[in-house]
C-alpha cells in the first residue's frame, strides 16, 4: 500500500520510517507533487491533524496520515499548545520559540509541561485518529544539539537528559510522536 506522510518535514520522516510495516511505502508531499502549503486553521492539534490528511486524500487522492504537535506548559495556560510552531512570530525559528518559553516561565516554579502528538489517518472512507503524549519539564536552559524543534528544553520524567541530548532510538520509544506512530502502525498491521 502507498500512503503519504504529509510532511514536509524531513527530521519526522526520518523518525516515522524505520517504524512503518514494509509492506507500506510512506511517500513524502514532495514525493506526490504537493508543494503548497496545507491549511492548518483548526483551533486543536488533533483538528489540524485531521485538516492536513483529508486535505491530500480530498485534492490528491492517496490514502493519508497527517501529525500535529504541540507543547502544553502547564503554568503557561497549556501554552504554545496549537501554536508551538509560530509560539515567537511567523518567522517559525526553533531557537525564538525556545527563548520566549524561557523568558516566560522566568519565576516560575512550576516547570511541567507535555509534548501531544495527533495523528490523523485516511484510508478510503475512514478517518482514524491516533494520540500520543510525554510527560516532563521545562529546563532552566538549553542542552543539546539533536532533535528540532524545542528538544533542546524539553526533558521527559524519569530521564537526567533532554530529548536534544538523546538518541532518536531512545526518543522514539518514549517520545510523543513515537507512541502515537506505535499505535497508528498497530492499525495498520491489522488492515494490511
Ligand atoms: P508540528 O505540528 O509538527 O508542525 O509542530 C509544531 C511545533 O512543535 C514546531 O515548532 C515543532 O518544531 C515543534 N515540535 C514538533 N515535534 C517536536 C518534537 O518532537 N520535539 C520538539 N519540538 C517539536
Amino acid at each position: 500500500m502507498k500512503l503519504v506522510f504529509a510532511t514536509n518535514n524531513q527530521n519526522k520522516i526520518n523518525e516515522i520510517q524505520g517504524l512503518i510495516p514494509e509492506t507500506i511505502t510512506v511517500l513524502s508531499l514532495k514525493d506526490i507533487g504537493c508543494l503548497e502549503d496545507i491549511p492548518e486553521t483548526q483551533p486543536t492539534i488533533k483538528g489540524n491533524a485531521v485538516q492536513k490528511a483529508t486535505y491530500v486524500k480530498e485534492n490528491y487522492g492517496y490514502n493519508c496520515f497527517a501529525d500535529d504537535t504541540g507543547l502544553e506548559i502547564e503554568s503557561l495556560n497549556n501554552e504554545p499548545g496549537v501554536f508551538s510552531a509560530r509560539y515567537a512570530g511567523e518567522k517559525r525559528d526553533a531557537n525564538d520559540n525556545m527563548n520566549l518559553v524561557l523568558k516566560n516561565l522566568e519565576n516560575k516554579p512550576n516547570r511541567n509541561a507535555k509534548f501531544k502528538t495527533v495523528i490523523a489517518l485516511q484510508i478510503e472512507d475512514n478517518s482514524n485518529t491516533f494520540e500520543g503524549i510525554c510527560k516532563g519539564e521545562i529546563t532552566e536552559t538549553k542542552h543539546g544539539e539533536k532533535g528540532f524543534g524545542y528538544d533542546p528544553i524539553f526533558k521527559p520524567n524519569g530521564q537526567n537528559n533532554t530529548f536534544a541530548e538523546m538518541d532518536l532510538d531512545l526518543k522514539n520509544k518514549i517520545g510523543h510522536r513515537g507512541k502515537a506512530v506505535a499505535l497508528l502502525v498497530d492499525y495498520l498491521n491489522n488492515i494490511v
